[in-house]
């Protein structure tokens, strides 16, 4: 007889992997089932992010910062480097190190909480008495009955019509992340946070990078202060960027690949790259998990239809992660796989979606949570603003990056901290504090009366909620 759990879960990427550890600390039996795969065929847990995403990422982007500081930025701190090289091959096997520290960790973390493992793909084959039948197709055939099923199945590149990732010439993020040499000329479409993050690491190794971007505004979704500061950076850092521009034709050959499109002056242009990395956003992944079996409803884009809760049209059957509406942002995905582990206990799970913090990390790092001016001004609402810029702090003067600034927004009337946006070094590691302010409803004058260590570059934040009231100290 196929083996029962409370719980299970089918993906083990950020939403779905905390999920089945939740449950698990709950006192559920849980059972997790991935399909990813590793080089040699094993298990990789973490999904996209830490296989093809988030880590990876992170991990070039380190490498590829201190490979730029090396040829640029030490020599004022007195260090000189001569025959500064780059060995490509080692930090891509750096990288890989790393993405399976991860990968065993979460292996690990199953074992410690005993969340049985399955590595295949699951999918619905149908209801069953109590719950429903999952069957997984992997090296060996299983079917499990799960009393809950929390989907928690990601989300995949989206392709350019016309245009398919061949991971060789026009790559999406699995390719990107995989260069063996650095290309001379690098295509980016789509200049969102993956497109910047990706071009960024081409360029500090040498490419040289055109990103060509549909909407005519930068980074549309930031506080245009810091968009618009944002974007000039980045074009003196040497990225080419075209906004309002119209994809009208990728065409890949031994040459390269030659993208013709329409720029925003209506001019038709055409130019060939080494490489295209193609990032235009993702697509929530349904594939081959079978919903129909059991009438899981899916919404007009394919994501799994959800409420609030994450539970969807089918009784027990839950949804977390990329693969449901809201930011496709890992931590979103890890909120609501623990919301939803505590709700099948009988607990109040919960994710305040006003607090997610949000994270490019080039450099500058641009990270913010809140409302932007521009939401604060659609809405009607009266804000007071404070700022304050990294150059008048001393440790951003001693670690010789005084790029960016610390913005607060606050309510006129109150004082409640609406928004905070940060443009600087470690602006990643900065907004935590903006998130604890806004998760506890705290006022500007909270941050402000908070004593904060000398030199450090929270100070930044301190003194842009005194900026709220006037009294900046430093400025
Ligand atoms: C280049 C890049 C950089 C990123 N950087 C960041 C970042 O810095 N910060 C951030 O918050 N987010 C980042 N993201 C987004 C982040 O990776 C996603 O939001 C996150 O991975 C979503 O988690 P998830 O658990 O919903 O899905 P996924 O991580 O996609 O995991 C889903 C898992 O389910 C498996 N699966 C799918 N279907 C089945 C099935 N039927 N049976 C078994 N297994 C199945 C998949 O193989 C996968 O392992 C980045 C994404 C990319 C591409």
């Amino acid at each position: 007889m196929a083996k029962t759990f409370d719980v299970v879960v089918i993906g083990a990427g950020p939403a779905g992997y905390v999920a089945a550890i939740r449950a698990a600390q709950l006192g559920m039996t849980v059972a997790c089932i991935d399909d990813w795969k590793n080089d040699k065929g094993g298990p990789a847990l973490g999904g996209t992010c830490t296989n093809v995403g988030c880590i990876p990422s992170k991990a070039l982007l380190q490498s590829s910062e201190h490979f730029e500081h090396a040829g640029h930025a030490f020599a004022e701190h007195g260090v000189t480097i001569k025959g500064l090289s780059l060995d490509l091959a080692r930090m891509q096997a750096r990288k890989d190190g790393v993405v399976k520290q991860n990968n065993d960790g979460i292996l690990y973390l199953f074992r410690k909480n005993k969340v049985a493992f399955f590595h295949g793909r699951g999918a619905f084959a149908g209801r069953a008495a109590g719950g429903y039948e999952i069957r997984i197709a992997g090296a060996t055939e299983d079917t499990i009955v799960a009393t809950h099923v929390v989907v928690a199945t990601g989300s995949l590149p989206r392709e350019l019509p016309g245009a398919p990732f061949d991971e060789q010439r026009i790559l999406s993020n699995t390719g990107a992340l995989a260069l063996a040499d650095v290309p001379r000329e690098l295509g980016v479409i789509g200049a969102g946070v993956i497109g910047l993050e990706m071009g960024s690491v081409w360029r500090r190794l040498g490419a040289s990078v055109t990103m060509l971007e549909a909407l005519p505004t930068f980074l549309g979704a930031v506080d245009r202060q810091l968009a618009d500061e944002a974007h000039k950076l980045f074009v003196k850092q040497g990225l080419a960027i075209h906004l309002g521009v119209k994809i009208a034709a990728v065409t890949s050959s031994e040459n390269g690949v030659t993208v013709n499109y329409v720029d925003d002056k209506g001019v038709a242009q055409k130019a060939t790259f080494d490489k295209l990395i193609v990032s235009i956003g993702r697509v929530p992944n349904t594939s081959g998990l079978n919903g129909e079996a059991v009438g899981l409803k899916l919404d007009q884009r394919g994501f799994v239809d959800v409420d609030e809760a994450c539970r969807s049209n089918l009784p027990n059957v839950w949804a977390v992660g990329d693969v449901v509406r809201g930011p496709m942002l890992a931590h979103k995905g890890e909120e609501e796989g623990v919301a939803v582990a505590e709700r099948i206990a009988g607990q109040h799970g919960h994710v305040d979606f006003n607090t997610i913090p949000w994270v490019i990390y080039t450099s500058p790092e641009i990270a913010w949570v809140g409302k932007t001016e521009e939401q604060l001004k659609a809405a009607g609402v009266a804000y007071r603003v404070g700022t304050f810029p990294f150059l008048a702090n001393g440790r951003a003067r001693a670690l010789g990056d005084t790029t960016g600034f610390v913005k607060v927004l606050a309510d006129a009337k109150t004082d409640e901290i609406l928004g905070i946006h940060i443009m600087g070094a470690t602006a990643s590691e900065l907004i935590a504090e903006a998130v604890a302010a806004m998760a506890f409803r705290a006022s500007s004058e909270d941050i402000a009366r908070i004593c904060h260590a000398h030199p450090s570059l929270s100070e930044a934040v301190k003194e842009a909620a005194l900026a709220v009231d006037r009294r900046a100290l430093n400025f």
